[in-house]
């Protein structure tokens, strides 16, 4: 706990903090066996369920805890240190209430809907955003999933990749094109509808937890009400996705966790051409000095960021450069930390029994989650034209 000391504004965030702690200690005991296998840890799930985590950022007046972004970001970061891929997977289901907190783009009767659904029925959701043929839905391409109105209802079409939790998930919200009309709307789909399947094509090497399948959608029939969101707000009234912070969190608790094992290994490693373990060497200091700076680095302004998200309302607006920068900067410096941490270890990092391989795996994978790094780069550019006052 005492990475997260400085951190804890409160007793009620130390008690969250436990919970995370002890599903994280649990989950670190079979993260390599689900990592191996690659499946869906379906126990881990049954866990945070038993637990209330997977409802924690439900509203209190609909059932759950209410959680903010700042409290959201600390437990998931934690979990992440236990197992990444739980913690990527249960990131998305929480965000998605979470953002809903915050942008209010459903009505009262659906966010209460949705949320008695994962309240009352522990159920699991995720959005199913990504194609073969679009690639990235932040680049902005038109799903080329189908939605068209037949018979007062839709009749929905297409393939989702990258669907994570697909194995696990009771609803997706998957984007399509309505009526051909060049507009895109999410829609809720029961993932028992007739119609839906899943083809297993995440076998990656990468965050292999969280079975981010490809959901196929076959003529699958859902009723009017199904459209819950339709076209984009306006860029002036839409709110930047706070929620994603939850992405940088996850790869800053697998460079935590590298950065533990490290710090072990160095303070137990003792060749016979020293004295002593291998955290008396000069090299070793430098090496465990720098993960240390990087992790500060990236957590400081997460942190930092997240905190003025809770707190300061009226600046929520313009924080979409300072979001996107969090992504950049603690996705590369968990990846830094993660290979600084495999230096020290040396060699037997690299063997399949030693978790350090999987860290090393996995943290890769936050490069492409979003935002991309050039999408962060080219945001801050334009923020920057945009902000300009010209000499002074
Ligand atoms: C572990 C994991 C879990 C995920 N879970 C989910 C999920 O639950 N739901 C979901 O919907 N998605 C999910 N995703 C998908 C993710 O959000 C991305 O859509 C996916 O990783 C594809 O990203 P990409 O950059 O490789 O794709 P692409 O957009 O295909 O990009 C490929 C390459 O082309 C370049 N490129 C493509 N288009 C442009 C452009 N317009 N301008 C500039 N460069 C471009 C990119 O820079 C990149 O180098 C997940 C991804 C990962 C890795």
């Amino acid at each position: 706990m005492y990475l997260y000391e400085s951190y804890l504004k409160d007793n009620h965030q130390k008690d969250l903090l436990e919970l995370a702690d002890g599903l994280a200690r649990t989950f670190s005991k079979h993260a390599e066996e689900i990592d191996e296998e690659g499946r869906f840890p379906y126990e881990n799930f049954d866990a945070m369920k038993e637990k209330g985590y997977t409802s924690l950022t439900v509203p209190e007046k609909f059932g759950g805890k209410g959680i903010n972004l700042y409290e959201f970001i600390m437990l998931q970061e934690r979990i992440a240190s236990g197992d990444a891929s739980t913690a990527l997977s249960v990131g998305w289901h929480l965000g998605i209430m979470l953002e809903m907190v915050d942008d209010q783009e459903w009505s009262d009767d659906l966010f209460e809907r949705m949320a008695r659904l994962v309240v009352d029925e522990n159920a699991l959701i995720n959005r199913a955003a990504t194609e073969p043929a679009s690639g990235s839905p932040t680049r902005g391409a038109m799903p080329e999933t189908r939605a068209i109105q037949r018979d007062n209802g839709w009749v929905i079409n297409g393939r989702k990749s990258f669907t994570s939790m697909a194995p696990g998930l009771d609803y997706a919200l998957v984007s399509g094109e309505i009526n051909q009309s060049g507009k895109k709307g999410f829609f809720l789909v029961d993932m028992k509808s007739k119609g839906i399947s899943i083809e297993k094509k995440w076998n990656t090497m990468s965050m292999r937890g969280t079975r981010s399948d490809d959901l196929v959608l076959q003529d699958v029939k859902l009723p009017l009400d199904a459209l819950i969101e339709e076209s984009e707000k306006p860029r002036d009234k839409k709110l930047p996705k706070a929620w994603l912070l939850h992405i940088p969190a996850c790869y800053l608790g697998v460079a935590i966790a590298a950065r533990n094992y490290a710090i072990k290994f160095a303070s137990e490693y003792s060749p016979n051409s020293l004295p002593g373990p291998i955290k008396d060497v000069a090299e070793v200091q430098r090496k465990i000095g720098e993960m240390e700076l990087e992790l500060l680095k990236a957590r400081e302004m997460m942190y930092s960021i997240a905190w003025r998200w809770v707190t300061e309302p009226d600046k929520r607006k313009g924080m979409a450069g300072e979001l996107a920068a969090v992504k950049h900067v603690a996705t590369n410096g968990a990846s830094t930390v993660v290979d600084l941490a495999m230096r020290i270890v040396g060699a037997r990092g690299l063997f399949n029994d030693c978790p350090m391989q999987r860290y090393y795996r996995d943290v890769r994978a936050g490069l492409h989650n979003p935002p991309m790094d050039d999408a962060v780069i080219s945001l801050l550019a334009a923020n920057a034209f945009d902000n300009h006052q010209g000499p002074n």
